[in-house]
């Protein structure tokens, strides 16, 4: 994309003065900005390109530079992340990633082989659902999961006899074979995984029954896993060696359980503090109460003052959820919601007018309408 000339985006001359560029760009600011443009698609864009010439020209040191240097000099990004470092980097950096892509490549093609020697097993995830209780009180739990496990048999040999595994004639035990090829870079010798013994260095002529030669096989097995108290949803725990059993007398893989904790319907968790909703009566707001408040634990108690208002939120210590990490508890936020009655009595009614006549109020709704309506749902008042 070819840019303007900043100084004709503008519509100033060269030589324009700092009041003068101030002075063009609240004009075109106004002129062009979105808000009052939402007809005309195009205005967004003049008033982008109207932004990033008073950016430049407004600032003495980019101005000097655009002057001597024009576009060219910022690139297309502009001219951020420029500085004052000059103008060598921007091109080096290219070549550095070219080089890298190029050797990285390379390193690929000649360097990476496989090892025929211990491999640890593959890890596993297991995602455990557990309640916002289990969560405050942590706990154990035992889950089944089906890992692959050395073969009980064999030993994880493949086969149980003493001369039922020969050494791979084709690459001497070593499990890869030399590859020589020619590339536009040159020649290159590169490893590669036995074709005759699939990299395994040994041929088997007696597998092992009950794994079919493959050394491990797939078990249940039951882990049982400590929920550690305050537990946040997506922890990890990471039992050491719970996952798949390695290869070659390799250690097994490690089990990382991801603990989801479910919705509740009375608590909203955030960090060690917990939110519930308490409904109190406007009479009880004007007045005061004493709550009786779920807590995880069982209820706390609650003094709610007089004259407390609609969305006014308590803190009761320490009756969140435990630290997962250090010690003691978070808090118990209490968010008040201010009930207004819908049917009243006619006696009720009457002390809510006289109370509203002591405090110099209007009341009532003039509109017949609404009075009507109000009839034919609650029957007449
Ligand atoms: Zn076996
Ligand atoms: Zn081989």
């Amino acid at each position: 994309m070819s840019k303007r000339d900043y100084y004709e985006v503008l519509g100033i001359d060269r030589n324009a003065s700092e009041t003068e560029i101030k002075k063009a760009y609240r004009r075109l600011a106004k002129q062009y900005h979105p808000d009052l443009n939402k007809d005309d698609p195009d205005a967004e864009n003049k008033f982008k390109e109207m932004k990033e010439a008073y950016d430049v020209l407004s600032d003495p040191q980019k101005k000097a530079r655009y002057d001597r240097f024009g576009h060219e000099a910022a690139g297309a990004g502009g001219f951020e992340g420029f500085g004052g470092t000059g103008f060598g980097g921007a091109g080096f950096g290219g070549i550095d990633e070219i080089f890298e892509q190029f050797f990285g490549g390379m390193g690929g093609m000649g360097t990476r082989r496989r090892q025929r020697g211990p491999e640890q097993g593959d890890h596993l995830r297991y995602d455990m659902e557990i309640t916002l209780e289990e969560a405050f009180h942590g706990g154990d739990k035992v889950i089944t999961i089906p890992r692959t496990e050395t073969c009980p048999d064999c030993d994880g040999k493949k086969t149980k006899s003493d001369r039922g595994s020969e050494t791979c004639s084709s690459c001497g035990g070593s499990g890869q074979q030399q590859y020589a090829r020619s590339t536009p870079f040159g020649r290159f010798v590169s490893m590669q995984v036995c074709s005759n013994c699939r990299g395994e260095g040994a041929i088997i002529s007696d597998p092992c029954p009950t794994c079919s030669a493959q050394g491990r096989i797939v078990q249940e097995r039951k882990i049982e896993i400590k929920i550690p108290p305050g537990v946040e949803d997506g922890s990890r725990l990471r039992v050491s060696g719970g996952g798949e059993a390695g290869m070659r007398g390799g250690p097994a893989g490690d089990l990382y359980v991801v603990f989801r904790i479910r919705p509740h319907k009375v608590f909203q968790r955030k960090g060690s503090d917990l939110w519930i909703e308490q409904t109190i009566s406007i009479s009880q707001a004007a007045l005061g109460v004493e709550k009786e408040v779920p807590t995880l634990e069982g209820t706390a108690n609650l003094k709610i003052p007089d004259g407390t208002q609609h969305g006014a939120t308590f803190r009761l210590k320490g009756h969140g959820m435990p630290h997962l990490r250090g010690s003691g508890r978070g808090d118990l936020h209490v968010k008040v919601k201010v009930s207004v009655p819908r049917r009243l009595t006619q006696r009720q009614k009457e002390l809510l007018e006289e109370f509203a006549y002591l405090n110099g109020e209007e009341v009532g709704v003039e509109s017949k309408g609404f009075f009507d309506r109000m009839k034919d749902a609650f029957g007449g008042g």
